[in-house]
């Protein structure tokens, strides 16, 4: 039996504990807000086939049928569009992803929030709130204790930093991990999507997700997200992403109003439709993220501490891959940590196995958004209109360009489940 102690309730660690109390290892989790509602985080998320397949291998059944259940509604494309709303090409879901029965090799749009509760269901005791993680050392026994600002600790026999971008855990256990800012800065808004928004808002900006490429070092995201049940509560979440030196300093200090008026200031010349869009986001949803993105680290020797999701591979949200590698994460330690406590592995074996696994689809992901995110601020050249134009006139064209990107970062990698997944309901 192991006995593993998670630092972080976020995605990856709530992933990990579940996969974990399926497989029967104890594990407790230790989180820094003082309860489930302190973080706004209702916006959506794409949970791409990597994401799906990871939820499939840690949640148990009824939980998983949840998922699917209260995932948004699927498709509408990806349309690259001008600032007059000029569509250059509309990529079809077929393209980015491969058809599938199975519904753990889908993408879904979901509501972070939604997700939360999903992966906290069950968890009760074995979470608690209001644990800030300080510093952790370990034993004489090897054990590892993690200490925290209450002056609490927790002893396990195998410590999980999960604790996000600004890792603590990684600083102390990995200091030559580094990460650095990624020179851009993203500013989330949300629109409601009803009735008297879906009046004005014009077709295309209302389905699926869009890339609004000017030429500037700045782009527009849209996605929408449709509940298929309950209905309502519907929206367009959009994060208007732009090279640092195109805002104020610290933009993540300002308030809803003022980054609104900034954006508005960016976005002169736009699409009436598209500057009303960013006038009738309410400002308490406007929020700005400076990104960054981890550094690769060389690998190191395993031992009873690790690292999972943001807090080693953290990455700028283009292409949304993050919460996807956590989830690829905490499927492929709890495989590894589960042979481990059923003596199929020596612990450190089962920990380093995963730790190299993930430094190579991890920093992948890394290697992919930073390419995105350079490719959305290249300012949309000439060129690169000239091609979406013949995308949109050539199927294969359009296969060849935007196929490989989603797809090949969520195929499926060996030690993946085949089609485990067929949906408790019909
Ligand atoms: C606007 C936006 C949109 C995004 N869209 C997508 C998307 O579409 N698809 C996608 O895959 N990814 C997306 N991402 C990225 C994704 O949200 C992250 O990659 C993901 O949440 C990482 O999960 P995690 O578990 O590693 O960290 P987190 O979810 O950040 O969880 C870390 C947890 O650790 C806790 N914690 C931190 N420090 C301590 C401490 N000292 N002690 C105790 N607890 C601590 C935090 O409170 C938090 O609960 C998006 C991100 C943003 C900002």
């Amino acid at each position: 039996m192991i006995d593993v102690v998670v630092i972080g309730a976020g995605i990856g660690g709530l992933a990990l504990a579940q996969g974990l109390r399926r497989r029967g290892v104890h594990v407790t989790v230790y989180e820094r807000d003082a309860h489930r509602d302190d973080r706004v985080d209702r916006y959506r998320l794409a949970i791409n086939p990597a994401g799906s397949r990871s939820l499939r291998a840690c949640l148990p059944d009824r939980q998983w049928q949840t998922f699917l259940d209260t995932a948004g509604r699927p498709g509408g494309g990806f349309g690259f569009l001008r600032p007059d709303l000029r569509e250059m090409v509309v990529v079809e879901d077929a393209i980015m992803y491969p058809e599938t029965p199975d519904p753990a090799e889908r993408s879904y749009p979901v509501d972070r929030h939604t997700l939360r509760g999903i992966l906290l269901d069950g968890i009760g005791a074995d979470l608690h709130y209001g644990k800030t993680f300080e510093r952790y050392e370990v034993g004489a026994d090897g054990r590892p204790t993690a200490h925290f600002t209450d002056g609490t600790a927790a002893t396990g026999d195998v410590l999980v930093g999960a604790d996000g971008i600004n890792s603590l855990l990684r600083a102390q256990y990995l200091p030559a991990a580094t990460r650095r800012a990624a020179g851009a800065t993203g500013v989330g808004l949300k629109l409601p999507l009803d009735a008297g928004t879906r009046a004005w808002l014009p077709a295309r900006l209302g389905q699926g997700m869009n890339l609004v490429l000017p030429a500037a070092p700045l782009f527009l995201f849209t996605s929408v997200f449709e509940r298929q049940e309950p209905a309502g509560d519907d929206y367009l979440l959009c994060a208007f992403v732009a090279r640092d030196d195109q805002f104020p300093v610290r933009p993540e200090t300002l308030d809803g109003t003022r980054l609104k008026a900034h954006l508005a200031g960016l976005a002169a010349g736009w699409h009436p439709a598209l500057r009303r869009l960013i006038d009738e986001c309410p400002p308490h949803d406007v929020s700005a993220f400076p990104f960054h993105a981890a550094d690769r680290p060389a690998a190191w020797a395993p031992s009873r501490v690790t690292v999972l999701g943001d807090a080693v591979h953290g990455m700028p949200p283009a292409g949304g891959n993050g919460a996807n590698t956590a989830l690829r994460d905490a499927a492929l330690l709890t495989q590894r940590l589960d042979r481990a406590a059923r003596g199929e592995l020596p612990l450190l074996d089962a920990i380093g196995g995963y730790e190299a696994e993930m430094r190579r689809y991890g920093f992948e992901a890394v290697d992919l958004a930073m390419k995105t995110l350079r490719q959305g601020l290249a300012g949309n050249p000439v060129a690169g209109r000239a091609w979406f134009r013949l995308c949109a006139m050539a199927t294969p064209l359009r296969r060849m360009t935007f196929g490989g990107s989603w797809a090949k970062v969520s195929a499926r990698r060996t030690w993946e489940p085949v089609a485990v997944s067929a949906s408790p309901r019909p």
